[in-house]
């Protein structure tokens, strides 16, 4: 990190807390416990995660245009505080801000109440979700970056060192609220290729880096809110290959996370990628999100990724019956899901897998019979996430309301359809988890904490 230049653009990254208090989420201190938790929770975090994947590829593509670039990690830390306000000291051009897990307002305006004290006159720009979906968060900055913003924010840094505020920008539009806004690409627009991270804001005790082979999804999912559905772009595969082995040189990596939303959706690249992979001598752990139909249509694949190294996928089943995957549009049905799943469990890749409980069409009835066939298959881990309604989900339920048992009400959680309401779901998804566990002997079944209906989004 170059602490004592100034630099055009300083990255943040940084995460909203586990335990933000009771009440108002965002403001309430949380108690002395929920402090101390807090506290562990970010320091752990900041020692083992390496930073959100936007930072290092904002940071290389930012570099490539001829900007200096400045990262850190976690700035408002004791140990990182100072380094933090040094770099603010040297008033950067612009600072961002990625907001990929910041969906409060809390912390957020912490740092920035940071950033404004010290130089006031840096513009300050948000990327991520949390500030794509939440006009509150929007705004704290100056500028909100949508979607993927390499391109744009190398284009925004050389505007603003040419003397042109974020208001006259082209593109840059302002949302009712007077918010300003650009888009970013959706896949890879406006780069001429993905270049390798720059990981210099990375704790030297990061054993795990995230990497990404494509944008975008193939599937077109109905409850789906993903802007890049319907349609996928992969990198070459042995440019792939050639970023996890300057991982290794670099940094001594060998684990990886792809975070693309189905690795698997094209199985002639997940087979030049495994055959590269092995090529090479890397000799990777690595992790992957893929739908079970993947193993069904290419009997092979399960085994060529084992042989390539892959340890455990996080697999999106979602549900097991044939009218409820026909309402979500997944594309396959039930005998499709438990061939795909039988492959990968032969073949010793750890399953965790991802059901969703409460899509119009779930009765209780339907419920019980989920949480026995994952009762019955060697699951490692299993999530059960409480249905959430997206606004296209709702357009959807309006135009064919019979075909999703009339769904109506308020996303994401003041909804209900023929079968249950949120709660009446929420409250199926901690009977399912504990009916699980209790077959296991073991904890296999979970709840994720933004199933609390008291948890955003509301
Ligand atoms: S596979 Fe996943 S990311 Fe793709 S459309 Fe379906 S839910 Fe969305």
């Amino acid at each position: 990190m170059a602490e004592e230049q100034t630099p055009d653009l300083l990255l943040i990254d940084d995460e909203d807390d586990p335990f933000r208090g009771k009440g108002a989420a965002d403001t309430a201190a949380p108690e002395d416990a929920g402090r101390i938790i807090n506290m562990g929770f970010r320091a752990a975090r900041w020692a083992f995660e390496p930073p959100k994947l936007a930072v290092p590829l904002l940071s290389a593509q930012a570099k490539a245009a001829g900007h200096m670039v400045a990262s850190i990690c976690r700035p408002l830390l004791p140990w990182k505080r100072k380094a933090f306000r040094r770099l603010l000291e040297n008033h950067p051009l612009a600072a961002g801000i990625t907001t990929v897990a910041m969906f409060e307002t809390g912390l957020i305006s912490r740092i920035i109440a940071e950033i404004r004290e010290i130089s006031p006159h840096t513009v300050i720009i948000l990327g991520g979700h949390g500030a794509e979906n939440s006009r509150e968060i929007r705004a704290l900055g100056d500028l909100t970056i949508t979607r993927h913003g390499e391109g744009i924010l190398a284009e925004v840094i050389t505007a603003l060192k040419n003397g042109t505020p974020p208001d006259r920008m082209p593109g840059v539009a302002a949302d009712a609220d007077g918010s300003l806004s650009i888009q970013g690409s959706l896949r890879y627009e406006g780069i001429q290729h993905v270049l390798r991270p720059d990981w210099s804001a990375a704790s030297s005790a990061c054993r795990r880096y995230p990497i990404e082979a494509s944008r975008g999804c193939t599937f077109n999912c109905s409850y789906c809110g993903f802007p890049g559905k319907a349609g996928q772009v992969f990198r070459p595969a042995a440019e792939v290959v050639d970023e996890m082995l300057y991982a290794r040189e670099m940094h001594g990596i060998r684990c990886f996370d792809f975070v693309d939303s189905s690795l698997t959706s094209d199985p002639e690249f997940m087979l030049e990628l495994c055959s590269s992979l092995r090529k090479s001598g890397l000799r990777a752990d690595w992790r992957c999100f893929a739908r079970p139909d993947a193993f069904d249509r290419a009997p092979e694949l399960a085994a060529e990724m084992v042989a390539a190294g892959c340890s455990r996928i996080f697999m999106g089943i979602e549900s097991i019956h044939d009218h409820i995957l026909s309402g979500m549009r997944r594309g396959m049905n039930r005998a499709t899901i438990e061939r795909g799943l039988e492959k990968v469990f032969k073949s010793g890749i750890k399953i965790h897998g991802n059901f969703i409980i409460g899509f119009p069409g779930e009765t209780e009835m339907t419920v019980k019979e989920t949480a026995e066939f994952i009762s019955r298959r060697p699951f490692s881990t299993v999530y059960l996430c409480t249905f959430g309604m997206s606004p296209e989900m709702l357009e959807l339920a309006a135009k064919e309301p019979a075909r999703y048992a009339h769904l109506s009400g308020k996303p994401a959680k003041g909804w209900r359809h023929d079968g249950m309401d949120y709660l009446a779901a929420y409250n199926l998804t901690l009977w399912a988890a504990r009916k699980i566990n209790l077959s296991k002997l073991w904890p296999t079944a979970f709840s994720p904490g933004s199933n609390n209906p008291n948890h955003p989004p509301y």
